[in-house]
């Protein structure tokens, strides 16, 4: 018994010994600077920056030139691909550490302008302490605070190349950003994401791809009464191809694909079409599906129903999914260890049924690490949308402790 006892207090005292430390003058620094993440918030979110909203997007997009400049960075815009409103935010800062990192978060929001006036920004005490209210308050402008106020807890040797990216678009899917945040993420030795978290914090195992499939069929017309035979039915087709399609859905947790819309160009009574449209949802959680769905598709279409029916499909990626590489998964193991300095957990949590813009970054092959902003809950839904700022110092902690990891 006496032995045991004894073997058990070297336990003990070994696993007290082996326990790791903060690193406490970044801890110190990280609870200073977190009450000022409270303004900043306020800040952000008495700017209304819908989607779409050009004065919103270019107020904010201004505000934002001028505090990334205050904290020394070169501060450029990026205009985004033509049809989509709000210039990208670029700033950058020089070091002389081994590192570059890209950070990137989003200012825009799905609320539409008004959405503020019935739910102000507010501060409330909560169960587990103060929640700040506001419309896209966690999704994303959370996300920018906590970038801006990483900023001020990081030295020049923590970095080689420091980039913020900070887009206008997220919220309709990056059409207008994704491919500029995949050419800017190239080269980098990691990408972290600053969306936000749940509470308590974890993170996250991937993201959602989301695709449009277009399958165009091109047929004759013909007048349908007198001369049927010399035209070509195109919409007879566009009833094969769903025929022999619709089984290419593999079901909940699986590939999903659905057919959700068709369309003809001027439809006649009395003419036999000459052109339908249909177009369909696809959902995937690697590219390497998409590419699998497309030969699917393309062996299916092969043989046309109709003689003489042309069938052409396309599948557009419209936003590229997040799957967690070897090279991620080190990072999370990063977040987990440092969080575990703090006495926090920071457990892994299945793939999001949303899509994020890392799932862009991850095809430059970089490492991607996703949900580094704020916990919250209550995205896309104006009045109740809220973050913890009990959590706050240990965010800011994280993201300058990661920075400084891989950066120095
Ligand atoms: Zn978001």
């Amino acid at each position: 018994m006496k032995a045991l006892i004894a073997a058990a207090a070297v336990w003990l005292a070994t696993s007290a010994l082996a326990a790791p430390k903060p690193d406490n003058a970044l801890l110190k620094a990280a609870t200073a600077e977190a009450p000022a993440v409270t303004g900043t918030l306020k800040s952000l979110v008495e700017v209304e920056s819908g989607s779409g909203d050009a004065e919103g997007l270019e107020t904010l997009g201004r505000y934002l030139e001028g505090r990334f400049a205050q904290s020394g960075g070169s501060v450029s815009r990026v205009k985004p691909l033509p049809g989509t409103v709000g210039d990208i935010i670029v700033a950058r800062w020089k070091g002389t550490g081994k590192g570059r990192l890209l950070l990137i978060a989003h200012m825009d929001t799905v609320y539409q302008r008004g959405a503020l006036a019935k739910a102000p920004f507010k501060v409330v005490e909560g169960a587990a302490g103060p929640l700040a209210y506001g419309p896209g308050i966690a999704d994303d402008k959370a996300g920018i605070a906590v970038i801006l106020h990483t900023l001020p807890l990081l030295s020049a040797r923590d970095y080689a190349e420091l980039t913020v990216v900070i887009n206008t678009d997220e919220e309709r899917g990056s059409v207008g950003s994704g491919p500029i945040i995949t050419e800017m993420a190239k080269g980098m030795s990691a990408v972290l994401s600053f969306e936000p978290t749940v509470y308590p914090e974890t993170m996250v195992n991937g993201t959602s791809g989301t695709n449009t499939v277009i399958v165009t069929i091109a047929g004759k017309s013909a007048h349908a009464g007198a001369a049927p035979e010399a035209g070509i039915n195109a919409m007879v087709e566009a009833a094969h191809v769903i025929a022999v399609t619709k089984d290419l859905d593999r079901g909940p947790g699986k590939r999903r694909f659905n057919w959700t819309v068709v369309n003809q160009d001027r439809g006649v009574r009395n003419i036999i079409p000459n052109n339908v449209t249909l177009i369909g949802d696809l959902r995937t959680a690697t590219l390497a599906e998409v590419d699998q769905f497309r030969a699917e598709l393309a062996e299916r279409l092969k043989t046309p129903a109709v003689a003489g029916a042309q069938v052409v499909a396309e599948v557009r990626v419209n936003r590229p999914p997040f799957d967690v590489s070897p090279a991620s998964s080190a990072l999370i193991e990063e977040a987990q260890a440092i969080y575990a300095t703090l006495g926090r957990r920071l457990p892994l949590m299945p793939r999001t049924g949303g899509g994020t813009d890392a799932g862009y970054a991850a095809i430059a092959g970089v490492p991607v690490l996703e949900f580094l902003g704020l916990p919250g809950a209550g995205y896309h839904t104006t009045d109740a949308e809220y973050v913890h700022l009990e959590s706050v110092p240990s965010r800011l902690y994280l993201a300058a402790s990661l920075i400084r990891r891989l950066g120095r």
